[in-house]
């Protein structure tokens, strides 16, 4: 009997080490392969987003080695058939084709057009910072399609959330907005 439960143990410790071993680089497939990223296009040589299955990764990655496959991209459905080739500019550098890497790389050390205060880093729960465009108007970043962004960072300048808000504002209600210089008074 107590041989039994000995193997019985053994076997259950090495089951749960095998597995927590092949969860490893599950998991970790997983979080490298989520969320959207730009890649040139080899049929059209646009830059397009797309996003690869990271669950699908994740049971590759899981069972022997990381399967990549796309879940979107944003030339489907009509190019729903295509052979996928872009994939390889993913396995190649997978950080920097992160759509949150380039748009975070894009603010580091950036200020704001408006109240000249650096623009943080950017976090997943805060308020996003936004862009102004040659036309004037402040528009957050995630508002654009990903595959627009390398362009829209040319052509716009970074702007912090609340000077976006203050922006905002004053494109929808003009009426109410009252420009004020800082009283010499106050400050004495
Ligand atoms: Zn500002």
């Amino acid at each position: 009997m107590t041989l039994t439960v000995l193997i019985v143990s053994v076997v259950v410790v090495l089951a749960v080490g095998s597995f927590v071993f092949r969860a490893i680089p599950g998991v970790r497939a997983y979080f490298g392969f989520r969320g959207k990223r730009l890649i040139t296009c080899p049929e059209t040589h646009q830059t397009e987003t797309v996003e690869v299955a990271a669950g699908e990764a994740a049971v590759g990655a899981f069972l022997t080695e990381p399967t990549l496959r796309l879940k979107e991209c944003s030339r489907w459905p009509i190019r729903q058939d295509c052979g996928q080739e872009c994939l390889k500019q993913i396995e190649v550098d997978p950080e920097n084709c992160l759509v949150w890497n380039i748009v975070s790389k894009w603010y580091e050390g950036k200020s704001c057009v408006f109240c000249h205060k650096q623009i943080g880093p950017l976090h997943h729960l805060d308020h996003a910072p936004a862009l102004l465009g040659p036309d004037h108007k402040t528009v957050e970043w995630r508002e654009f399609r990903p595959e627009q962004l390398p362009d829209v960072f040319t052509s716009h300048r970074p702007v912090c959330w609340n000077c976006h808000v203050t922006e905002t504002f004053r494109h929808l209600r003009p009426e109410l907005v009252v420009e004020r210089e800082l009283e010499a008074k106050r400050s004495r």
